[in-house]
């Protein structure tokens, strides 16, 4: 069975990642998110094993010494992880697999998996980051002005994804990522790896 594809979806907090990769998850069924690990505190509404598996700091070093993570990172104070083997398993089973995460572990994930296709979500304008931020009503006030900081770090990094989706309208971004996935496949690579897939079933018997 053809492997999957891994997408990494980077962009500032507030930016709207959560919302256009629930809609890439609806679009297709062959599509998995990772659940990361996290030692952030849980916030209203959220469930541990759903959102995130919510682990203590020293579990998540455990985690690390043991080389159980494909990136982690450590932001605003918390660390923050892909957990590997789940990933290798979508991935062999022929699922994309989304990891929505920030820029230090998007730049590990293109260092380590070149094939990877990564995604940086820009808001239209600074301004917008911040009113959606303050609108957002789940992170601590005091915590804003750290994050805002964080996300003029991040649009720093933002040209070193493949490519870069401005999240205005939510129905223009998603249909963008679509796009890009749609493109993706379309490679020439890709397209002859599905020929001699097509070409190989033809010639081996049926029964
Ligand atoms: P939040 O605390 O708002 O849920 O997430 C904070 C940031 O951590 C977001 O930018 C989110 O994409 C990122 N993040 C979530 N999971 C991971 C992960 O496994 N690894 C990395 N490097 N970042 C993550």
């Amino acid at each position: 069975m053809k492997k999957g594809r891994l997408i990494v979806i980077s962009g500032p907090s507030g930016v709207g990642k959560g919302t256009v990769v629930k809609a890439v998850l609806a679009s297709n069924p062959k599509t998995w998110l990772s659940v990361s690990a996290t030692t952030r505190p849980m916030r209203p509404g959220e469930t541990d094993g759903v959102q995130y598996r919510f682990i203590s700091r020293e579990r998540f070093e455990q985690m690390i010494d043991a080389g159980q993570f494909l990136e982690y990172a450590c932001y605003v104070d918390n660390y923050y992880g892909s957990p590997l083997e789940p990933i290798e398993r979508k991935l062999a089973d022929g699922f994309d697999v989304l990891l929505e995460i920030e820029v230090q572990g998007g730049l590990q994930i293109m260092e380590k998996r070149p094939d990877a296709i990564s995604i940086f979500l820009i808001a239209p304008s600074f301004a917008e980051l911040a009113a959606r931020l303050r609108g957002r009503g789940d992170t601590d006030g005091a915590v804003i002005p750290k994050r805002l900081e964080t996300a003029r770090r991040e649009y720093g990094v933002a040209p070193q994804y493949d490519y870069i989706v401005v999240n205005d309208r939510l129905e223009d971004a998603v249909s963008d990522v679509l796009a890009i996935l749609r493109s993706e496949s379309l490679r020439a690579g890709n397209q002859l790896e599905k020929l001699k897939e097509a070409d190989s079933d033809a010639l081996s018997p049926d029964e």
